[in-house]
C-alpha cells in the first residue's frame, strides 16, 4: 500500500539520488531515517556567510540523518548517528515562526533533502505568516525531481559542491554519482531562484551561494570545480563560498591526506584561481576554528528541550 506525504510516496522512497526504494513506514533508508521527521537543533546561528547570518543570525533547523556518508563529516552525531528528536510537521511550522520572532534573517533548513515533503508540508501551514526568506542548505546530492517540490518555496539555495571526480566521491562519500547529480542540482537551483538579490543592508533575499570545502591533497579538483561552475552558470548569477577550515576527524582515516589540515599553499592556489576567474563570494580564513561553525547538537529550540 502506498503512503503519501505531501504528494510523495514514502513507501518506496526515491527522494534522493540513492533511490533506495525503502518503505519508510516500516524501515530506515540509506539516509538513516524512517517516516518520522527528526531534528537536532533549531536556533539562531551566526556562522553562515555574512549575507545569510547578518547581525541577528540565520534561523537554522538542523535535521537528523543524511543521504551522503562523508568519512570526514564534522556532524557525524546527527548525520551518521541520526541524533535528534522526533517532531511533527506542526512542530516544524511552529519552529519557523519562533525563529522569525527571534529576529532571524531567514529560515535555514540544514540537510533536509530526505525530509523534503515533510518540510514543504510544514511551510504550507505557516506560509502566510512567514515574511523572511527560506534557505535550502544542502550537500548538493539531490535529484532534480525532488528539488522541483521546492520551486516557488525556497528563496535561497546554499548547496555544497564537494567533488568533481567520481573516484573522489566514491572514496570519501560512497557516491560516485555525486558530481553528476550535484551539477544538475545546481543548474535546477539556479533556474528556480536566478541571480542574487540583497536588501539595503546587504542581507540576501534570493539567489544561489555555492559552497566548496577544499580538501587537503585535492586542490586541483577544487580548481576544476571552480572552472566547471563558470561553464555551467553566468558568473554574476551565483556566489561562491570557499572554505579552507577542513578539520581532520578525531579517529584516523585510511587516507593520509585527510588526517591533516589544508596547507597555506593549497588554500592560496584555489583562492588565486577564484580571483582569476573573477568569481564573487566569500572565503573563510584558514585559521578559522571549525568549532565555531559546528554548533552543539543539544535539541535546543525543539519541542521538549
Ligand atoms: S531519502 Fe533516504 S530513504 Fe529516500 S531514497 Fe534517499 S536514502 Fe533512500
Ligand atoms: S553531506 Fe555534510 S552532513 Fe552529510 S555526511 Fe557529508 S559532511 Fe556530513
Amino acid at each position: 500500500m502506498q503512503t503519501m506525504i505531501n504528494g510523495c510516496d514514502i513507501s518506496c522512497c526515491t527522494l534522493c539520488p540513492r533511490e533506495c526504494g525503502t518503505d519508510r513506514t516500516a524501515s530506515y533508508g540509506n539516509c538513516g531515517c524512517d517516516d518520522k521527521l527528526r531534528a537536532a537543533r533549531c536556533a539562531l546561528h551566526m556562522w553562515e556567510e555574512p549575507c545569510i547570518s547578518g547581525t541577528n543570525g540565520s534561523g537554522t533547523i538542523f535535521f537528523s540523518g543524511c543521504s551522503l556518508s562523508c568519512c570526514y563529516c564534522q556532524n557525524q552525531k546527527i548525520s551518521h548517528d541520526c541524533f535528534g528528536t522526533e517532531i511533527t510537521t506542526k512542530h516544524l511550522a511552529q519552529c519557523m515562526l519562533k525563529l522569525q520572532q527571534q529576529g532571524a534573517h531567514n529560515i535555514n533548513f540544514v540537510t533536509g533533502s530526505h525530509f523534503t515533503p515533510w518540510i514543504t508540508e510544514a511551510v504550507h501551514m505557516v506560509r502566510d505568516k512567514l515574511t523572511i526568506p527560506l534557505v535550502w542548505n544542502s550537500s548538493g546530492y539531490e535529484t532534480v525531481e525532488t528539488l522541483r517540490l521546492l520551486d516557488g518555496i525556497i528563496d535561497i539555495y546554499l548547496p555544497d559542491v564537494k567533488y568533481l571526480y567520481p573516484a573522489t566521491a566514491r572514496e570519501y562519500s560512497w557516491a560516485p554519482d555525486y558530481p553528476e547529480y550535484a551539477l544538475k542540482a545546481i543548474a535546477e537551483m539556479h533556474r528556480q531562484v536566478g541571480k542574487p538579490v540583497f536588501d539595503e543592508n546587504g542581507i540576501m533575499k534570493k539567489g544561489l551561494i555555492i559552497r566548496h570545502l577544499i580538501l587537503p591533497g585535492h586542490r586541483h579538483e577544487s580548481i576544476d570545480i571552480l572552472k566547471k561552475l563558470t561553464e555551467l552558470l553566468p558568473k554574476e548569477e551565483f556566489l561562491i563560498s570557499l572554505m579552507g577550515q577542513y578539520t581532520p576527524p578525531k579517529e584516523k582515516l585510511p587516507y593520509k591526506n585527510l588526517n591533516r589540515k589544508l596547507t597555506t599553499m593549497e588554500y592560496s592556489s584555489v583562492l588565486r584561481c577564484a580571483e582569476k576567474l573573477e568569481l564573487n563570494g566569500f572565503s573563510q580564513e584558514l585559521s578559522s576554528a571549525q568549532a565555531q561553525y559546528t554548533p552543539e547538537f543539544d535539541l535546543e529550540g525543539l519541542p521538549n528541550d
